[in-house]
């Protein structure tokens, strides 16, 4: 009898050095980020640069406003530390979305003159632009999760209406792109809790193999029966 066949490690190989490049990419990426000074009014008020963070390669990417005075500015990475990152990590947790990368249109928090939050201005929007396509480059995600109307305004074209509760996909240059609404939104009551908790399930289903879609899809409609 033929002793089985070693399995060859070249796969696994391949594997590690693809991970050790990405690795090495994202930190070349990130170090170029953080010495950014594109936007005069931002680099006066921000405490930080910050940089998208997550899993590369990525399954899903979510794409917000920008880094809050309370959260990422302090924290340095996005959507931590204030109630909207916590919402969005609770609602990806309860969804068990594996392999994502959260990042915002733009690096730097935006404050007006009373140092408050402030949406970023379509230039700033557009200064950080190559910096928000080189993460996703890196990141290849399948689905971008656009939170908030600018973000997918941004991502999608003005032209094209946001709408979560259509549950609205299009697709751009081979990526889906899926509008949601920003946690800061349902943290402020304007959605219900439930509902958005249902979005983070839908984008579980987009995101999985074809053969899982199946009985995600049951899940679905009886979470919906529940609620
Ligand atoms: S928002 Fe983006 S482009 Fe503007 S200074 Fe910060 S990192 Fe640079």
């Amino acid at each position: 009898m033929r002793p089985p066949k070693a399995k060859s490690a070249a796969p696994r190989i391949a594997h590690y050095a693809s991970a050790r490049a990405n690795q090495l990419a994202l930190a070349a990426m990130r170090a170029e980020i953080l010495g950014c000074v594109r936007c005069e009014a931002l680099v006066r008020c921000r405490s930080r640069v910050v940089p998208g963070a997550g899993a590369t390669p990525a399954a899903i990417a979510f794409v917000g406003l920008a880094p809050g005075r309370l959260g990422a500015d302090r924290t340095g990475i996005p959507f931590t530390g204030d109630r909207s990152g916590v919402l969005l990590r609770r609602m990806i947790g309860h969804a068990r979305l594996g392999r994502v990368f959260i990042t915002n249109l733009v690096r730097c928090n935006p404050r007006d003159a009373l140092g408050r939050n402030r949406d970023p201005a379509p230039d700033e929007i557009a200064n950080c632009r190559p910096h928000l396509e080189a993460e996703l480059a890196l990141a290849r995600p399948r689905i971008v999760a656009c939170l908030g109307r600018v973000s997918w305004r941004a991502m999608a074209g003005p032209d094209v209406p946001f709408d979560p509760r259509a549950r609205l996909t299009i697709e751009r240059g081979g990526t889906i792109l899926y509008a949601m609404y920003h946690p800061a939104y349902v943290n402020r009551g304007a959605y219900p809790l439930k509902t958005y908790a249902r979005d983070f399930i839908r984008l579980r289903r987009l995101a999985a193999p074809r053969r899982r879609r199946l009985a995600l899809d049951v899940a679905i409609s009886c979470s919906g029966a529940a609620g």
